[in-house]
């Protein structure tokens, strides 16, 4: 096989020097400036242990000094409204509405960049097809889908291209059968839709044919077509969402805090409230909430902070194949395998168990995800495996991918991966995963100014603008456009 080349998100043009954002930690000089825009900025010599603190009542104060490993670091201190922690679109989204729909200040802080975490390798389907109506991610799902919607109009209405500012495609979405089963299963699934208010149309297969000329169809085949789903571009939406966010950092509102972790959270003496957000190299305080939107590293996280509840949010990796400039196929739809909703285990693809994987990748599910993205790429998925915190690229993983892409498209046959070269990109990533398939979203029993936001899985970048509706919504003491009771803390996580 050749040799494999692993995606790094692009340079980042849009961060410019001039930006009043603490990412990374500016020089000395720059703080009086910066102090200003967004809140008490005072640098100190602070002291404070990695673990639960009884710290002063109110920001400005000094702390001491703080311990990363055996080295002391002068650390500074500011005070927000709120605290997001986690870069990825989950806390992005959600600084962003509170940006928009309040006059709260809010800091995000992320232990990397955004787009480092799963955001980053998302295929970024906006899909409605694999929601099932009735079930407790069905509301959350329509209304963020809605959302996306809406933005991408306003987009368009501002004279703006979506497809460039978001790489937005609007080209529907086809869950492909290949027997019989699967397509007396798609044709339910569109009877469901339908009735649920949601356009959707059975394809036999002649008529999938002529919608993708590329796929492989018998007379067995038959796809669900949704023409209202849609897709984006990770990296460009979340360039888009912080350019946004960033509009607010002159009125002071808003600021960013990269490469520097989260390590501890410093305790009110009095209630026990959550005050402040010890990072490596600062001291956030936090005079509403918390918000911890830390994607798969959540539920690490939470136990580091030890705030005696265990969140069962863990890392879930795929990868995605990234053929760029592909030409051989475009395809009209973003693609997705119908037993793909069920994450079929691998063992069920004859050419996919071929590859010959180990006992320890037994829970590994690869299925058929295949689109064009707005550069021409041609992106093609994925893979579903628990292997810890781990995103090394495998390269059998990759091959079967691949294989089973190949069944789906007769041309990619004539191909061998390896010919492909340098214009082959694999893309990794860790997605948050919840045991019961929902998201967790809601204040931490006995925390009332901490919120989690995570657990989104394969569904993210689709639930992102919802999420981030609700969870404001929390904050703000609303009443939320979308039932908040099954994404409750409560009862889902032990302490
Ligand atoms: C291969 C693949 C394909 C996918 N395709 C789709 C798709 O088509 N459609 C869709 O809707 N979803 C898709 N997803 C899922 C989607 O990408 C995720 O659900 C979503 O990105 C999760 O966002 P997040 O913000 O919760 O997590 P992340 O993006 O992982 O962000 C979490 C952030 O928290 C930060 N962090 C962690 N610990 C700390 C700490 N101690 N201090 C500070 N910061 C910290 C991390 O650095 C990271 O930036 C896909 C995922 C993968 C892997």
């Amino acid at each position: 096989m050749a040799s494999m080349s692993t995606y790094r998100p692009a340079a980042r043009p849009h961060l410019k020097p001039s930006s009043f954002i603490v990412s990374p930690r500016p020089p000395p000089c720059t703080l009086a400036l910066r102090s200003r825009l967004f809140g008490s900025r005072i640098p100190v010599d602070l002291c404070a242990t990695r673990t639960r603190l009884n710290g002063p009542s109110g920001a400005g104060q000094p702390l001491g000094r703080v311990r990363v490993g055996s080295r002391p670091v002068v650390a500074s201190q500011h005070s927000f409204d709120v605290v997001i922690v986690g870069a990825g679109i989950i806390g992005l989204t959600i600084a962003r509405q509170l940006l928009l729909e309040s006059d709260l200040s809010v800091a995000v802080v992320d232990k990397a960049v955004p787009c480092s975490g799963a955001t980053g390798a998302g295929q970024g389907y906006i899909w409605m097809a694999h929601k099932t109506p009735g079930s407790d991610m069905w509301e959350l799902a329509l209304r963020s889908h809605q959302l996306w919607e809406s933005l991408a109009e306003n987009i368009h209405d501002q004279g703006l291209n979506p497809q460039e500012v978001l790489g937005w495609k609007k080209t529907g979405s086809l869950l492909v059968g290949k027997t019989v089963e699967e397509s007396a299963l798609l044709k339910r699934r569109v009877k469901q839709l339908s009735e649920a208010g949601v356009e959707a149309e059975f394809l036999s297969s002649h008529e999938l044919l002529l919608e993708e000329p590329a796929l492989s169809v018998d007379k067995e085949s038959g796809a669900a077509l949704l023409p209202n789903d849609c897709q984006l571009d990770a990296h460009r939406t979340v360039a888009f969402v912080e350019e946004g966010n960033r509009q607010f950092v002159s009125q002071g509102r808003y600021a960013e805090f990269y490469h520097d972790p989260v390590i501890s959270l410093l305790r009110s003496g009095k209630n026990g409230e959550v005050e402040a957000v010890l990072t490596s190299k600062s001291t956030l305080y936090c005079k509403k909430a918390v918000v911890i939107a830390a994607g798969c590293w959540t539920g690490s996280l939470m136990r580091d902070l030890d705030i005696g509840v265990d969140v069962l949010v863990k890392p879930r990796k795929g990868h995605l194949l990234v053929l760029e400039n592909f030409d051989l196929i475009r395809l009209n739809h973003g693609l997705m395998e119908a037993g793909y909703v069920s994450h079929q285990q691998i063992m069920q693809h004859s050419s996919v168990s071929a590859a010959g994987l180990s006992n320890d990748e037994e829970m590994l599910s690869i299925s058929m995800t295949a689109t064009t993205d707005t550069m021409g790429n041609l992106v093609l998925g994925s893979s579903r495996q628990f292997v810890g915190f781990c995103t090394e690229a495998n390269a059998s993983i990759i091959d079967s991918i691949w294989k089973r892409a190949q069944e789906f498209f007769p041309k990619l046959r004539e191909m061998n991966l390896a010919e492909i070269g340098e214009n082959r990109k694999v893309r990794i990533g860790l997605r948050p995963y919840m045991p019961d398939g929902k998201p967790v979203i809601g204040s931490v029993p006995g925390l009332s100014n901490v919120f989690l936001a995570s657990g989104h899985e394969g569904s993210g970048l689709s639930l992102a603008l919802g999420t981030a509706e609700m969870v404001a919504d929390m904050v703000m003491g609303n009443q939320g456009k979308v039932d908040f009771a099954p994404f409750a803390v409560d009862g889902r996580c032990c302490r």
